[in-house]
C-alpha cells in the first residue's frame, strides 16, 4: 500500500499546534478596518511573505469608529477604506479587498450577512478563513460578536450545496475551507510564530491613523507614543507566545468546518 503525502492543513495541524503549513489562499473577514491586523496581522504578513494570496473582507462601513463629534461619517468611511488599502499593502495582501455596506455598530448575524460570506468563500476558495471568536467571554463590541457567528454560519453555508443554492447556478461552486482560525479566542489551541513579522504587523496597524485615539492609545501623536503602542502589542504577543514556547505569537482557536 502506498501512502500519499498529506496536503490537508488540518491533519498537519493535529500533529503540531504551532504554525500551519503555508496556505495558498486565505480570507480574513472583519467587521471593521483594523480588526484583522489586530487579531492576525503577524500571521498574515508571514504568510504573504511566503507567497500566500491574502484577501480581506470588511463587512461594515466603519462609520462609527471615532470619538470626534465633529467628524463627518461619509468622510470617515472614505478615510478608513483608504487606510485599509494601505494596511493591506503593508501586510503584502495581494488578493481581493472587499468592503461591505453593513452599518458599523448595527451588524447582526443575518441571512444577508451569511449570504455575503458564503458568496465570497465560494468565489475565492480560501484554504483558511480568519475572524473573531464569537464564544469569547465579555467581548463588548456587538459587531465583533456578530461577525464571528456570521462567518461560522456563512462558511457552513458555503460548504453545503443546499444553502444559498442560487449562488451555485450563478457559476460558483461550493467550497469547504480546511480551517477557520478564530482570533482573540476564548480557548486557544493553535499558535502562529510571528517573531519575524511582528514589525510588519505594527506597520500595518499604524496605517489606521483615524483609529489613533479610539483603539491605539494616541499612537500617531509622537514617536514615543508609537513605541508605547508597539510595546503594548509586543507584551500581548509575548503572553500568547508563552502558551506555545515562542517569543512572539498570535493565538487562535482552530475549527475544521
Ligand atoms: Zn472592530
Amino acid at each position: 500500500m502506498t501512502t500519499k503525502p498529506s496536503t490537508n492543513l488540518f491533519s498537519e495541524a493535529r500533529r503540531d499546534p504551532i504554525d500551519l503549513p503555508i496556505p495558498e489562499r486565505v480570507l480574513t473577514i472583519g467587521a471593521h478596518p483594523d480588526d484583522a491586523e489586530f487579531g492576525a496581522g503577524g500571521t498574515l504578513a508571514k504568510w504573504a511573505e511566503a507567497g500566500c494570496e491574502i484577501s480581506m473582507l470588511i463587512v461594515t462601513d466603519g462609520s462609527k469608529g471615532t470619538w470626534d463629534e465633529d467628524q463627518d461619517p461619509g468622510e470617515l468611511i472614505a478615510a478608513r477604506r483608504a487606510e485599509q488599502r494601505n494596511a493591506a499593502e503593508a501586510l503584502g495582501a495581494t488578493g481581493e479587498l472587499v468592503f461591505g455596506d453593513f452599518v458599523d455598530g448595527e451588524l447582526e448575524n443575518s441571512q444577508e450577512l451569511q449570504r455575503m460570506i458564503s458568496e465570497w468563500v465560494r468565489r475565492l476558495k480560501p484554504d483558511v478563513v480568519l475572524t473573531f471568536d464569537p464564544w469569547k467571554k465579555y467581548m463588548m463590541h456587538p459587531d465583533h460578536r456578530a461577525i464571528g457567528w456570521g462567518v461560522i454560519d456563512g462558511v457552513v453555508a458555503a460548504r453545503d450545496h443546499l444553502f444559498f443554492p442560487d449562488q451555485l447556478t450563478d457559476g460558483l461552486t461550493k467550497h469547504r475551507p480546511q480551517a477557520i482560525l478564530l482570533f482573540a479566542p476564548e480557548e486557544a489551541d493553535h499558535h502562529e510564530d510571528i517573531s519575524s513579522s511582528f514589525e510588519t504587523k505594527i506597520d500595518a496597524l499604524m496605517c489606521h491613523s483615524s483609529q489613533g485615539k479610539t483603539t491605539m492609545g494616541d499612537a500617531h501623536d509622537s514617536g514615543e507614543a508609537r513605541e508605547l503602542f508597539a510595546a503594548r502589542i509586543r507584551e500581548w504577543s509575548e503572553r500568547m507566545g508563552e502558551l506555545a514556547g515562542l517569543e512572539l505569537a498570535e493565538s487562535f482557536k482552530l475549527l475544521r468546518p
